[in-house]
């Protein structure tokens, strides 16, 4: 047997289908954000694509939280949160996050990846009979705790209620139900019909479990999210949300009742068995949380630069995504030209734009997804443009109305 060959034939189908990953080696300039040294090209570029949204990831304050709690407290936790490794800051963070949701407790998670997979995995495997009804575009982090649950799954399409209710209506009344969905989805930036999802899950008896990933940190008056902005957040069963994107540092999180999170962090084997985040990580996110609680400058900072950037794309005739969240997905509908751009952009012009492509999204909707954010000056947002609108003559490709 050689194991290799085998190997890498799966890996040449990759490349043959253009969807074979290429990770670019950044190292990002604390103080200089969006700036990044690429170790690729061995030049300075713009970064267009990156989760940290708001710079929280070089914010004074958590950066002095980090320093200080490594000084204090050491590199690492010791163990899992059952043996040593539960740490001041983790209990801290913990009560932050649940009072930021308004809901009785909080759980911490190394990701969150981890907190939908453990989470829906554990719910779901452990309630006897459970039925998980789950979005049609649901990040693989639910799909995979719900595949690992062993539960039935049924799909719902995307965001169609009607679709949902019908799901619903088949399912005995005493069959234990989570209804799992995403606010912001990533891709197109369009946001789920919370509300009306909750009147369902009351009418017919189920759980809401709310993905708020991109959206914790974002929205909101205090950063709780979407059902935060829409006062909603009391209607959810769990809010699920990430302190690797808008917060800017590392990992993830359940908020929901006291039982239920005694629930998850009683029988869930990705919480128990895997050693804490570090105490200067929870410090970190603490600092950044707390900030994003009583801090509105970043928010408003980013949707500043959301607008301009839209703005200057319309004026470009740049074909681009409208919608309702800070997610400008620029469309250029082709994989090999997506990465071609891609290239074009890096080195011709220093912006690094990660092409996305399929299995991310369908075959034919190939595009770059652009997070503007605070840290990205006006001449940076016209050099961008200024940049794409060349490419997109040279390629001769279809312009916006
Ligand atoms: C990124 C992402 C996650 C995982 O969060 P991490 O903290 O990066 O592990 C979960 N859900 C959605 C919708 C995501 O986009």
């Amino acid at each position: 047997m050689n194991y290799d060959t085998m190997f890498q034939a799966a890996l040449d189908e990759l490349h043959r289908d253009g969807s074979y990953r290429y990770f670019a080696e950044l190292e990002r300039y604390s103080g200089r954000f969006p700036r990044a040294f690429h170790h690729g090209i061995g030049r300075d570029v713009t970064v267009w694509c990156s989760n940290d949204y708001l710079g929280m990831g070089q914010h004074p304050d958590v950066l002095a939280a980090v320093h200080k709690a490594l000084d204090e407290n050491g590199a690492g936790s010791g163990g899992t949160r059952n043996i040593s490794g539960t740490n001041h800051y983790h209990v801290a963070l913990e009560k932050e996050l649940a009072a930021l949701h308004g809901k009785e407790s909080a759980l911490l998670f190394n990701s969150g990846y981890l907190s939908n997979w453990v989470a829906l995995g554990t719910l779901a495997a452990r309630l006897k009979g459970c039925v998980v009804l789950s979005d049609a575009l649901n990040h693989a982090s639910m799909i995979e705790g719900i595949r690992h649950s062993r539960a039935e799954k049924r799909i719902f399409r995307h965001n169609d209620l009607d679709d949902l209710e019908r799901h619903l209506k088949e399912l005995p009344a005493d069959t234990p139900k989570i209804i799992a969905f995403e606010s912001v989805y990533s891709m197109d930036g369009d946001i789920a019909p919370i509300e009306e999802i909750c009147d369902l899950a009351d009418r017919y008896g189920a759980m809401t479990y709310l993905d708020e990933v991109h959206a914790v940190g974002m929205y909101g008056a205090q950063g709780g999210g979407i059902a935060q902005e829409r006062g909603l957040e009391h209607r959810l069963t769990v809010i699920e949300g990430t302190l690797g994107k808008a917060y800017g540092v590392v990992g993830g999180y359940i908020a929901a009742s006291t039982a239920l999170c005694d629930f998850v962090r009683s029988f869930g084997s990705g919480f128990i068995f895997s050693t804490s985040l570090p105490p200067m990580v929870a410090a970190g996110v603490l600092a950044s949380v707390r900030h994003l609680r009583q801090s509105s400058a970043e928010r408003d900072g980013q949707k500043k630069a959301v607008a301009l950037l839209r703005e200057r794309l319309d004026r470009a005739h740049i074909p681009y995504l409208k919608t309702d969240t800070h997610i400008v997905p620029v469309m250029v509908r082709d994989a090999t030209l997506c990465r071609t751009l891609s290239d074009e952009l890096l080195k011709r012009f220093g912006h690094y734009l990660q092409p996305i492509n399929y299995p991310t999204v369908p075959q034919g909707e190939e595009r770059f997804r652009l997070t503007p954010g605070p840290l990205h000056t006006e001449e940076e947002l016209d050099s961008l443009v200024e940049a794409l609108s060349t490419l997109w003559k040279e390629h001769q490709l279809p312009l916006a109305a």
